[in-house]
């Protein structure tokens, strides 16, 4: 997993409620003021897409997204 320098979260801030964010341990973060804890992937990624901002409708595009994209991107290539 990537480590982040703590100078990455001068640009970071909570989406829920716009406050700064600190490390956890394990390469998480967590907001300092409502507590959300967001997880960074494998590749270092921060996923700061909370489940309680995406509706049901969206879950469905990005389920369908994330079946069939790799068919656009073949249309692309040479
Ligand atoms: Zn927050």
């Amino acid at each position: 997993m990537r480590q982040y320098d703590e100078a990455v979260l001068e640009f970071l801030m909570c989406p829920l409620c716009r406050a700064p964010l600190v490390f956890l341990d394990k390469g998480k973060l967590q907001c300092t003021k409502c507590g959300h804890v967001y997880s960074v992937n494998g590749d270092g990624i921060i996923d700061m897409l909370s489940n309680s901002l995406v509706s049901s409708r969206d879950k469905q595009w990005m389920k369908w997204y994330d079946e069939n994209a790799g068919q656009y991107y073949r249309l692309f290539q040479e």
